[in-house]
């Protein structure tokens, strides 16, 4: 039987108590299928700050590229929030983990969850139907590029948007594949009409375009896409997109679902994968045991699809989590005036659920 090793990263705030949930969720799911998985935790983030002074210890990177798959809560502390000066910081730690291990491409499927339309700002017959999955550029783009510097004594700022070619067919190769699995419909967001790194960008996916002639391509620039994205989220089936745009259009498309509580992803490279929750620490209600574990299980779901190549264990997953919501059962952020208060169940509760719900 085939053994996995996973790596957990519980990180900080409810980072621990949703890594514990999708833990547990991960085991039961082992105790069915044809493999065994063994786990290893390390420390990142401001727990790995206040136990090492450092953010992403050495035995943490290693821990990470043994392992076939790495399991993330979620970094960030309110004291470091509260003084942007602070030079080391909890998120220095999962920056630095994405670029050692070249994790380039971000992968966010938005699904809606039928049970839950009502939970999404948006009209219901707006969201219908919308799955849409993200290729995001993680490694490059104006996040990374230099220089990035204070000049004209502090009165100037600049930071650098720079895209290689090499880094672009990269991401746009897993973005095609994507899409050959899918519906064959692939959007290009940029913004071509302004900016040189863009123009590179849109000559690039029209040079990889050819290489699959089935799917079909379209480019947007990015101020149309956000309007798209809310006016008809159903047109897009595969979005590609750089580092900076992708970040805020995630975040938009991450409310038609209406709860970052239930979105996952995965930032994939060449080698070991990372999986976690679009979400980050939640520091407000850290500790309480109501931090809807569901995002950072679903994300077990990818991570057992794309790292493990366990599709069949993936689907059990997602079963399962449709299965409670379908039942009735909603974590505290998905409840509203009229759930019956004996449906809604805090994480450990509603984790046992899921996990009863594995078919
Ligand atoms: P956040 O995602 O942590 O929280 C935003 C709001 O959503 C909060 O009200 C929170 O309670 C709620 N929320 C988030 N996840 C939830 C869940 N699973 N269940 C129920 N409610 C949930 O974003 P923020 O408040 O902007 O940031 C808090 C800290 O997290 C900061 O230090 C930030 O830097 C960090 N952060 C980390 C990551 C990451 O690790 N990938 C991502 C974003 C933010």
């Amino acid at each position: 039987m085939t053994t996995y090793k996973i790596a957990l990263l519980k990180g900080d705030g409810i980072g621990p108590e949703v890594v514990q949930a999708a833990h547990q969720v991960l085991e039961a799911v082992a105790r069915k299928a044809d493999f065994s998985l063994s786990f290893e935790e390390a420390l990142i983030g401001h727990a790995a700050i206040e136990a090492t002074q450092n953010p992403l210890p050495e035995e943490t990177l290693e821990v990470c590229q043994k392992a076939d798959a790495i399991l993330l809560g979620a970094v960030g502390h309110p004291q470091y929030d509260e003084d942007p000066r602070r030079t080391v910081r909890p998120e220095q730690g999962l920056l630095s983990l994405r670029k050692s291990l070249g994790l380039y491409a971000n992968v966010r499927p938005i699904q809606v969850f039928e049970e839950l339309r009502e939970v999404s700002p948006l009209r219901p017959e707006v969201i219908a139907g919308t799955d849409i999955v993200f290729y995001r550029e993680l490694t490059g783009g104006i996040y990374f590029g230099q220089p990035r510097e204070r000049r004209d004594e502090g009165n100037t700022a600049l930071d650098t948007m720079i895209y290689t070619r090499a880094e672009v067919r990269r991401i746009a190769h897993k973005a095609f594949t994507a899409a050959m699995a899918r519906q064959k419909r692939l959007c290009s967001v940029d913004k071509a009409n302004v900016l040189e790194s863009s123009r590179l960008w849109r000559e690039t996916v029209n040079e990889i375009a050819r290489q699959y002639p089935e799917v079909q391509v379209q480019h947007m620039y990015v101020d149309n896409a956000a309007m798209q994205l809310i006016k008809n989220p159903r047109f897009f089936d595969v979005v590609l997109t750089g580092n900076m745009f992708g970040d805020i259009l995630t975040d938009e498309a991450s409310q038609i679902t209406g709860s970052l509580g239930m979105l996952p992803s995965a930032s994939l490279g060449d080698g070991v994968g990372l999986f976690e929750p679009i979400h980050g620490s939640a520091p407000d209600i850290a500790g309480q045991g109501i931090a809807n574990p569901m995002a950072t299980i679903l994300s077990t779901a990818l991570l057992l699809e794309l790292a493990l190549q366990q599709p069949g264990a993936a689907r059990m997953v997602r079963q399962a989590v449709q299965a409670t919501l379908a039942a009735g059962f909603r974590s505290p952020d998905l409840a509203h005036a009229h759930t019956p208060p004996a449906m809604v169940l805090k994480t450990e509760a509603i984790t046992q659920k899921i996990i009863d719900f594995l078919p």
